[in-house]
């Protein structure tokens, strides 16, 4: 028979943690078995069992052999909607974060600033989607005093299911950019898929906080009706005194915060977490320390000094809209020698050839002394860069960079994730 979602509570309350991977197991946990193309969690669950999970949910009959079984329909929907259950019996406010680029930062940021004060989860990582989102809320036990939800999406209606799970009383849309365009159908189409979340905290009567900066944003903001909207970012809030290479700004009181952060469109993410601290009390002067402190991670605009060379390492991932803003603010930055090594641009569908075109008018703009091109898109590039180098794959590339070796020279390197370019910086 098949448990309904109240007795599944019980269960969960039990139970020491959510896992839906065996190799992550943990004593006591609630296993819930997935399936995905390539595998079925159900063929797993005795596995889970004997590794000290304290129970299964499973969606295959045949595998419930006795009691630490607990059979549902469908895993994925029974994870989802205890997930929502038990969102439903928390009471501290939960922060909805979504957009193109910028919400893993924004998220880290927002949780060191509100850590100040409150005993704050975010998610971990970057467990952002469907799945990601439910887990994120299962961790979230009576200890915390505040939630903060990275939500991804590249369709639409994702981020209106998220909502319903994580059910956000405060929301904020990074940014509206290409990112997923094959997804969401064009950029009207990530406008309105973003756009779910504002959809979501007007319905329900909560906060949203808006980029000022932001034409998008403004626009997308007035088209609802919030019971209380939040602008940062106004004129004359904030000074920015330098953006290479890290961000150095002078905040309201006109103290100088110098941050670990690359790139002025970090700057954005810094306003939006210390308008967010602000609104919830931390005092100005730990807010700034919080911001000061956040080093990125996982090749996420990070700083890398390797021998006589300085790395700007992006390659976490990328997009136009992402792409566009490093390599702008690297035009910026002075150094005697500036090379490129930039990957191809995933997810564009039918866009890609034009997108990567684009990006090579770009790039020849900024006079760089030496391009370096990988993947099979970025031949759209080379139209407007008649002197790059030009690699169909990394690793003619790795081959490459390693008979010629740079000094004094800074670098930038970016990506899709599935290039993976941060292999490069071991040959540079
Ligand atoms: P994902 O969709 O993978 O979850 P994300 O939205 O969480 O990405 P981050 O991981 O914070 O974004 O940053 C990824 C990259 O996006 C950064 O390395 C940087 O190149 C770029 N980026 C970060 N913030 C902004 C911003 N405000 N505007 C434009 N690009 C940004
Ligand atoms: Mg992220």
């Amino acid at each position: 028979m098949v448990i309904s979602i109240p007795d599944l509570y019980d269960r969960y309350r039990e139970c020491a943690g959510v896992s839906t991977d065996t190799r992550k197991i943990t004593e006591g946990c609630l296993y819930v078995a997935l399936k995905g193309d390539k595998f079925d969690g159900n063929l797993f669950a005795n596995d889970a069992l004997e590794k000290g999970a304290r129970y299964a949910v499973v969606d295959n009959p045949d595998v419930a052999t006795d009691s630490r079984y607990l059979l549902v329909d469908d895993g994925l929907t029974a994870l989802q909607e205890l997930a929502r259950y038990h969102r439903s019996t928390l009471t501290i406010p939960v922060i909805g974060l979504t957009g193109s680029n910028g919400k893993t930062t924004t998220k880290e940021l927002i949780l060191n600033v509100l850590s100040k004060k409150y005993r704050t989860y975010a998610t971990q990582g970057n467990l952002n989607n469907h799945i990601g989102v439910p887990l994120t809320l299962l961790a979230i036990d009576n200890q915390y005093e505040m939630a903060v939800v990275e939500m991804g999406a590249n369709h639409q209606g994702e981020i209106r299911l998220l909502c319903s799970i994580a059910q956000p009383t405060h929301g904020l849309i990074t940014n509206v950019g290409k990112a997923h365009l094959e997804g969401f159908g064009g950029i009207e189409g990530v406008r309105k898929g973003k756009g779910e979340l504002f959809d979501f905290l007007a319905q329900t009567g909560g906060t949203v906080f808006v980029n000022a900066q932001s034409e998008v944003l403004v626009e997308m903001q007035k088209e609802r009706l919030f019971r209380e909207a939040i602008f940062y970012q106004l004129k004359d809030q904030y000074e920015i005194i330098a953006d290479n290479p890290v961000v150095v700004f002078r905040d309201e009181a006109k103290q100088v915060i110098r941050t670990h952060l690359t790139g002025r469109y970090n700057f954005d993410n810094i306003a939006a977490a210390l308008c967010i601290g602000k609104f919830f009390g931390v005092p100005a002067p730990d807010a700034n320390e919080a911001v000061a402190a956040y080093n990125p991670t996982n090749n996420r605009s990070q700083i890398i000094q390797k021998g006589s060379n300085t790395i700007l390492m992006d390659a976490y991932n990328a997009n136009p809209s992402s792409m566009a803003a490093a390599i702008q603010n690297f035009m910026k930055l002075e150094a005697d020698r500036k090379v490129v090594i930039l990957g191809d641009m995933y997810e564009l569908g039918d866009e890609s050839p034009a997108e990567h075109a684009a990006l090579g008018e770009l790039i020849a703009q900024g006079r760089f002394d030496t391009v370096i091109l990988a993947g099979q898109d970025m031949r759209y590039a080379l139209a407007s860069l008649p002197k790059a180098y030009y690699f169909p794959d990394k690793f003619s590339l790795h081959n490459w960079i390693m008979d010629h070796p740079f000094e004094n020279t800074a670098i930038l390197i970016k990506g899709s994730r599935g290039m993976g370019l941060e292999s490069v910086v071991q040959f540079l």
